[in-house]
């Protein structure tokens, strides 16, 4: 479960992890009275479950009440990158000298953390880890072994001086917050060395792991706050697995690893999945015309890509399934069908005949994924 921002830093204060000041607001003239409280001045931020705020117009200084209540009127019941902003975080300003990244995450293919460190944090990080990885610290911890003295010298070892002994402190109570809490990750970008030499957490990305919020009804708690999705909710009602994601390709599959692997290789092919779908074994006429309304429904989706591989599933029921679901669904965007396994070859010529103006058929998936990912405009 990702926390928004400010449930993150109501975890880091509980751990004794310096943040600033700021109180939740719903409403342009809470933001104004939050401004007051915090001396005048203000950022207000976005608080949504997804990232990149700060480039995305979801970060706002603000000098004024006024500048803050406006900036919050604007920010308020519109969606970041299809996400609905109910609320925002209204801080206190802060004199900052300089901005650091430091997070820690659970490394499931080695079985243990990841610890990362770097002193050119702010909002270009994934392009200073793509461009130059060696800016980046990186450290393994061990679970048994635990956070010992020098994984932190290694990791603030990166930083200027000044910022030793605060960065250190952060590091050390990060990973309390992570083993406690059974967290995946946690995620400070930045943090920021002020002009007095203070270290302070200027946001915090926190995921609890699902499987362990059952450990901690406090936070299992915290998500009646978040808004529930229409499309996830009608998805729910219809027994389908949807999970909505940031990209521009709508998925539909059967069975969970296919659709799994038609998210790597779109990711492959240049583009990003805007959902994972899950149809199920029946993918009968009527649940696949669910799913594509469930899909198109996004308004992120630019092509649609059906990836079905025919097992008790037969492939010319597949293909009739879509041709009855685009009778009661309008296609707005391109459709993409791989289809394979049974009678695979008896639903593609059922396709084809239908010469259908929306439907574009791919022989593999590499194929469908590139071609989906061409038509997203993904790729030069
Ligand atoms: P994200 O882009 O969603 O990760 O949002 P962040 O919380 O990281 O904020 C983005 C940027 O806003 C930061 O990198 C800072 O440069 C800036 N920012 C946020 N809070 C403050 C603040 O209190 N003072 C100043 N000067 N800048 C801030
Ligand atoms: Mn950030």
């Amino acid at each position: 479960m990702d926390l928004y921002e400010h449930m993150g830093k109501d975890l880091f204060r509980a751990h004794g992890i310096e943040t600033p000041r700021g109180i939740v607001a719903f409403s342009g003239s809470d933001a104004a009275s939050a401004t007051g409280e915090l001396g005048g001045r203000s950022v207000v931020k976005i608080q949504v479950q997804v990232g990149g705020r700060g480039k995305g117009g979801g970060v706002e200084l603000c000098d004024t009440p006024d500048a803050a209540a406006a900036a919050a009127d604007r920010m308020l019941g519109t969606d970041f990158k299809g996400f609905p902003v109910t609320r925002v975080l209204v801080e206190e300003l802060l004199p900052i000298a300089r901005e650091f990244y430091t997070s820690m995450v659970l490394d499931r293919s080695r079985g243990d953390y990841l610890a990362m460190t770097t002193a050119e944090g702010g909002m270009d990080i994934e392009e200073v880890a793509r461009t130059r990885p060696d800016a980046l610290r990186r450290v393994h911890i061990d679970p048994m072994l635990g956070l010992r003295a020098y994984h932190v010298r290694e990791l603030i070892g990166t930083l200027p001086v000044e910022a030793w002994e605060g960065a250190g402190d952060t590091i050390r109570k990060m990973f309390e917050l992570l083993v406690e809490r059974d967290a995946t990750l946690v995620e400070v970008n930045p943090l920021v060395l002020l002009e007095d030499d203070r270290v302070v957490a200027l946001d915090a990305k926190v995921t609890i792991d699902d499987n362990a919020l059952w450990r901690h009804p406090d936070i299992a708690g915290l998500a009646e706050q978040f808004p529930i999705d229409d499309v996830e909710a009608r998805a729910k009602e219809k027994d389908l697995q949807y999970v909505k994601l940031d990209g521009e390709v709508g998925i539909i599959g059967n069975g969970a690893g296919l659709v799994m692997s038609t998210l790597d290789v779109v990711a492959q092919a240049g583009a990003r999945a805007a959902n994972f779908l899950d149809v199920g074994g029946g993918a009968s006429a009527d649940q696949m015309a669910t799913s594509l309304e469930v899909v198109l429904s996004d308004p992120a989706v630019k092509v649609v890509l059906v990836n079905i591989f025919g097992g008790i599933t037969r492939g010319d029921l597949v293909a009739r399934g879509i041709l009855e679901a685009l009778e009661r669904v309008q296609a707005r965007v391109p459709i993409v069908v791989r289809l394979d396994g049974t009678n695979a070859e008896d639903g593609r010529r059922i396709l084809s005949d239908a010469a259908h103006p929306k439907i574009v058929p791919a022989s593999n998936m590499l194929e469908a994924a590139e071609e989906a990912a061409d038509l997203a405009g993904a790729t030069p």
